[in-house]
C-alpha cells in the first residue's frame, strides 16, 4: 500500500503518435518546415543509425515519458533495427504498441538510403509482428506503419493493410500534415489524400492516423464516419508551422480523436501535459473560450489513445476490469495551489510531468517518487548523449 494522500491520482496519459527512433535528434532540426526538415536532417540520420543508437535513443525518450505521466505510445519507428527499440520498451516498462517504418522506393521518391523493396520492408514487418506483437505480457504490441502516402507505394500501403489485418494490429500513419503533401497526393494518385488511404485500406477503427491538419469538411465527415482515429499533435504541428488541425469541427463531427507529441526534434518535449495544454489554447481565439474544455481535452489523451492503440477495454480509464496504468500525481508545488477546486483543470492547465510522482504500469511500479526503477536515468543519458554525437558525425550534420 502506498500513501497518496495529498495526491491526485489519474489514469495514465496514452500519447498516440510518437517517434522515439528520433529522440537522439532533438535540438539538431529546428526552424525548418517539414519537407526541409525530413531531407536536412531526418532521413540522414535516420539512415546511420545502428540498433545501439536506436536503443538508447528508445530508452531515453521512453524514459522522459515514464516520468511524465505516459504510460502508452503508439511509436513510428525507423525502417530498420526496430527490434532493438522493442527491446529497450520491454526493459524499461512502458506499454507500447510500435512499428518499423515502411517506405519503398517509387518514383515520388522515398530517399534512396532509406528505402527498401516493398517485399523487403513488409517481410521485416511480418517478422516483427511474430516476435513482438503480445510479448511482455501483452504490453507490447506491433502496428504496422507505412510513413506517408508520398514514400510509399499503393501495394505497400494495401499490404500494410493486409497484414494489420492478419495480425490484429493497428495501423499508423501521417497523413494531411501539410499543403505540400496534400497536394503531392493529390497530383500523385488523382485522389483527395483521405480518400487514397481509405483506397487503400488505411481506415477505420485500426488506422491512427497523425495530424490531419490539412482536411475538409467533408473528409473530417470520412474520418468520422470510418471511425479512423486522427492523431493531433499541436506542439509539432505549430513548430513546423503546418497548421492548427479542425479539432473542434472533428470532435463535432464525431471523428475519434487521441494527441500526441510526435517527436523530439519537432517538438522538442514528449510532454503530454503540454500538449493538452496546447490542444486547448489554440483553439480558443478562432471558436471561443468555452471550446474545447479541461475534461474533453483530458478524454483525448486517455481514451482517445486508448482507442488509437485499439485497447479502449483495457486502458484509459480507472474501471475495474481494466489495467492498472496509473499516475500519481503529487500537488504540492505552489503552481497547483490554492488546491484544485476542479481537479480536471488542475491536470491539464496547471499541471506538469514534474508533478509526476508515481506511475504504475499493468500494476507494476516503474516510477516510484519521481524515481525510474527499470534502468538508471544517468546511464540512459549517458549512452544517448555519446550516440547522439556519433550519428551527428555519421551524418556530417555538426
Ligand atoms: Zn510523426
Amino acid at each position: 500500500m502506498r500513501d497518496c494522500s495529498g495526491c491526485l491520482i489519474i489514469p495514465g496519459l496514452v500519447q498516440a503518435h510518437i517517434h522515439l527512433c528520433q529522440t537522439l535528434f532533438r535540438g539538431v532540426a529546428d526552424d525548418l518546415p517539414l519537407e526541409d526538415w525530413l531531407v536536412r536532417r531526418i532521413w540522414p540520420l535516420e539512415a546511420v543509425h545502428t540498433a545501439e543508437t536506436v536503443y538508447w535513443s528508445a530508452l531515453l525518450g521512453a524514459a522522459e515519458l515514464l516520468l511524465g505521466g505516459t504510460t502508452a505510445i503508439l511509436d513510428m519507428g525507423t525502417v530498420r533495427h526496430t527490434g532493438a527499440a522493442f527491446e529497450a520498451l520491454e526493459r524499461i516498462g512502458l506499454r507500447a504498441t510500435a512499428g518499423k517504418c515502411l517506405m519503398d522506393a517509387h518514383p515520388e521518391g522515398a530517399p534512396l538510403e532509406l528505402a527498401e523493396s516493398t517485399d523487403a520492408a513488409l517481410a521485416e514487418a511480418e517478422l516483427l509482428a511474430q516476435r513482438w506483437h503480445g510479448a511482455a505480457d501483452g504490453r507490447l504490441r506491433v502496428c504496422f506503419a507505412p510513413r506517408f502516402v508520398p514514400s510509399c507505394s499503393g501495394p505497400l500501403l494495401r499490404a500494410a493493410s493486409e497484414l494489420a489485418e492478419r495480425f490484429d494490429a493497428q495501423l499508423h500513419t501521417h497523413a494531411a500534415e501539410t499543403i505540400v503533401e496534400r497536394e503531392t497526393v493529390l497530383r500523385t494518385t488523382g485522389l483527395e489524400e483521405i480518400a487514397y488511404l481509405d483506397s487503400v485500406g488505411l481506415s477505420g477503427p485500426r488506422a491512427a492516423v497523425a495530424h490531419c491538419v490539412w482536411v475538409d469538411a467533408h473528409e473530417i465527415a470520412r474520418l468520422a464516419q470510418q471511425a479512423t482515429n486522427v492523431v493531433h499533435c499541436p506542439s509539432s504541428n505549430l513548430k513546423l508551422a503546418s497548421g492548427v488541425a479542425k479539432v473542434p469541427e472533428m470532435l463535432a463531427a464525431g471523428c475519434r480523436v487521441a494527441i500526441g507529441a510526435d517527436a523530439a526534434p519537432c517538438n522538442n518535449r514528449l510532454d503530454a501535459f503540454a500538449e493538452m495544454r496546447l490542444a486547448a489554447l489554440i483553439q480558443k481565439p478562432r471558436h471561443g473560450a468555452d471550446v474545447l474544455r479541461a475534461g474533453q481535452v483530458l478524454e483525448l489523451a486517455t481514451l482517445g489513445g486508448a482507442r488509437a492503440l485499439g485497447l479502449e477495454d483495457e486502458i484509459g480509464s480507472i474501471a475495474v476490469g481494466k489495467r492498472a496504468d496509473l499516475v500519481v500525481l503529487d500537488l504540492r508545488e505552489p503552481h497547483l495551489h490554492p488546491p484544485p477546486r476542479d481537479p480536471v483543470s488542475a491536470v491539464v492547465y496547471a499541471a506538469r510531468p514534474s508533478d509526476v510522482r508515481d506511475v504504475f504500469v499493468d500494476g507494476r511500479p516503474v516510477v516510484l517518487g519521481h524515481e525510474l526503477l527499470t534502468i538508471s536515468v544517468d546511464a540512459i543519458v549517458r549512452e544517448a548523449d555519446r550516440c547522439a554525437a556519433e550519428l551527428r558525425h555519421a551524418a556530417k550534420i555538426d
